[in-house]
């Protein structure tokens, strides 16, 4: 990640954070002390985070000005280029994935499921989410809308997001391992999910989440490529290519089980934790 790519990340990070604040309830945040004459103030008793500003000898008022307009003019170049920086990569962001959901609508790798489907269910979101969604496959309703977690499942997912999470559908990423439906809504096969791993590898890769919330057995054994249950990779931090991943139940797991929601409420407070977002009040 090059310095520029971080200092975005970070801005990204400091800007949700200071909207999940706001929705949990912080309207306003203590001001930093102001120290009246600088001249009478130890500078080692100035309450500040850094030990380096801490550290730095008092200048005289007007070298003092001198540096904090020379500091703000070499911020607010910076922040322009970052601006310019960043809309440069959401628009490649957005020109990837569309090209990837323009493949996706024409493959015909899965004989039964084109056969079945009535259009391709690519995804949906913010293309430079810090967290994405990770589900299994369309359900009719999907199948329909052409959208994922529509239905009764993703109502569900919704209040997982808002009320659970603090977040709106707007800042989040949801995507399936399939981009089909499969007939009935059976499972996916292993070979189906080998041929739709292509796009959402490369959707992944585009979007370049910190983290993903795994949504049910297929999700996160495909994801992991691995063959361990829900139960049991539930309650850690796993790691696919770098991002941070989380699983807990399908909602429409939750929807047949409602006692099973304690337990993904335990997850979200995992995956909240993980990415520093505070606990929404409860209304
Ligand atoms: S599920 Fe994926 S790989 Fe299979 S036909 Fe649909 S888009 Fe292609």
């Amino acid at each position: 990640m090059t310095a520029l790519e971080d200092s975005q990340r970070i801005q990204r990070i400091a800007l949700q954070r200071l909207e999940s604040l706001q929705r949990a309830g912080v309207l306003q945040l203590p001001k930093a002390a102001v120290i009246e004459d600088p001249a009478e103030e130890p500078v080692d008793e100035i309450a500040v985070d850094s030990p380096q500003i801490a550290k730095e000898p008092a200048l005289p008022p007007t070298k003092a000005a001198a540096k904090v307009t020379a500091a703000m003019k070499t911020t607010g170049q910076k922040t322009a280029t970052q601006e310019t920086a960043a809309k440069s990569r959401l628009s490649k962001c957005k020109e990837e994935l569309a090209l990837i959901q323009y493949e996706v609508a024409r493959c015909t790798l899965c004989g039964e499921l084109v056969e079945n489907r009535t259009q391709t269910v690519f995804g949906v979101g913010n293309p430079q989410a810090r967290l994405c969604f990770f589900g299994e496959a369309p359900g009719a309703d999907e199948d329909r809308q052409g959208e994922p977690f529509v239905g009764r499942a993703g109502k569900l997912l919704n209040d997982i997001i808002s009320k659970g999470m603090g977040l709106t559908r707007d800042e989040i990423y949801i995507l399936n391992v399939l981009k089909c439906r499969p007939p009935g809504n059976r499972n996916p096969a292993p070979d189906e999910v080998t041929n739709c791993r292509q796009f959402f590898e490369r959707q992944l890769e585009t979007i370049q989440p910190e983290f993903i919330c795994c949504l049910g057995a297929i999700a996160a054994q495909s994801l992991l490529e691995t063959t361990t249950s829900v139960g049991r990779l539930r309650g850690q931090i796993h790691d696919y290519k770098g991002i941070s991943v989380v699983v807990t139940y399908h909602p429409a797991y939750l929807l047949r089980k409602p006692a099973a929601k304690t337990e993904t409420w335990k997850d979200i407070k995992i995956l909240l934790d993980a990415m520093e977002l505070p606990i929404p009040k409860r209304s």
